[in-house]
């Protein structure tokens, strides 16, 4: 038996024996259905780096700018499919072995795969809101013949989602933090944990006595601090293979 194939095991045996299992998914579990993960510089984020047009002050100061890269994202965000990772934490629900998903990706693609608790942690794409009035619209109905995208009363919209620069949802913020305290494992996939104050739930987890399972390709600062199994390797790889030991 492989040192993975033991560790996937042991994972399983976690799983099974836990009473609350939640999942903190990061852009790295996407990254097999074509959405470039921030960090890899991959694709998108090689001609836009996030840190300047993910900031809020970026898309005041440079509507137009910015959502010349919004709608390279939306394009690639509409076209993709859930991949074996999704269907997996999907698959595990159904079978009762996951409760949650905190997710702080934008791109729906939990709920695509059938999972029924997604906590959006970073909100969603598939709505715009105005920046004036707060009024929220489907963007799949989005036709953009303007850049930007205006709202009726005059204001620009933007994606739903949050910006580098805004406040975490309140609701979102606050459910996160309620399942991270009350659970017992912790499965973190595909998130780099450096991006506050997502990264702080799989340490709430832990302070409350949860395990930490981990899996990604590369290692995080969680890895060799709070992570109890490490599962390296991609997680439309890695997840199928764990659920079906379940
Ligand atoms: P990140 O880009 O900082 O890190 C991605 C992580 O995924 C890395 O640790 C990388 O090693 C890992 N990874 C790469 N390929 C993987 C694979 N096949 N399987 C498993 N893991 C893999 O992502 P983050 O931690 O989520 O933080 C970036 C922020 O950007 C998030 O807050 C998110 O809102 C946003 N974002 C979202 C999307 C999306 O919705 N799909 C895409 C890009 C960025
Ligand atoms: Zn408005």
């Amino acid at each position: 038996m492989s040192k993975l194939d033991l560790l996937l095991q042991q994972a399983a045996d976690a799983i099974r024996l836990a009473r609350r299992v939640v999942a903190l998914t990061g852009a790295g579990i996407s990254v097999e259905s074509g959405i470039p993960a921030f960090r890899g510089t991959q694709g998108l984020w090689e001609k836009y780096d996030p840190m300047e047009y993910a900031h809020i002050d970026a898309l005041r100061a440079h509507p137009e700018k910015v959502w010349r890269m919004l709608l390279e994202l939306h394009t690639l965000v509409r076209d993709a499919r859930p991949n074996p990772a999704h269907l997996s934490l999907a698959r595990m629900e159904k079978k009762g072995y996951l409760r949650a998903i905190i997710t702080q990706n934008i791109d729906h693609l939990h709920q695509d795969a059938g999972s029924s608790f997604v906590i959006e942690f970073h909100g969603t794409g598939h709505r715009l809101a105005c920046m004036s009035c707060g009024e929220r619209y489907p963007s799949q109905e989005m036709e953009v013949e303007e850049i930007p995208p205006r709202c009726p009363c005059g204001g620009i919209l933007k994606p739903d989602v949050v910006f580098f620069g805004e406040p975490i949802p309140w609701r979102a913020l606050i459910q996160a933090q309620e399942e991270s305290k009350h659970c017992d494992v912790m499965l973190v996939v595909g998130t780099s944990a450096v991006v506050a104050p997502a990264c702080d739930m799989p340490y709430l987890a832990k302070e409350r006595g949860a395990r930490i399972l981990e899996i990604n390709p590369e290692e995080t600062p969680l890895t060799h601090t709070i992570t109890d199994l490490f599962l390296q390797g991609s997680a439309g790889d890695i997840l199928p293979r764990l659920v079906d030991l379940l």
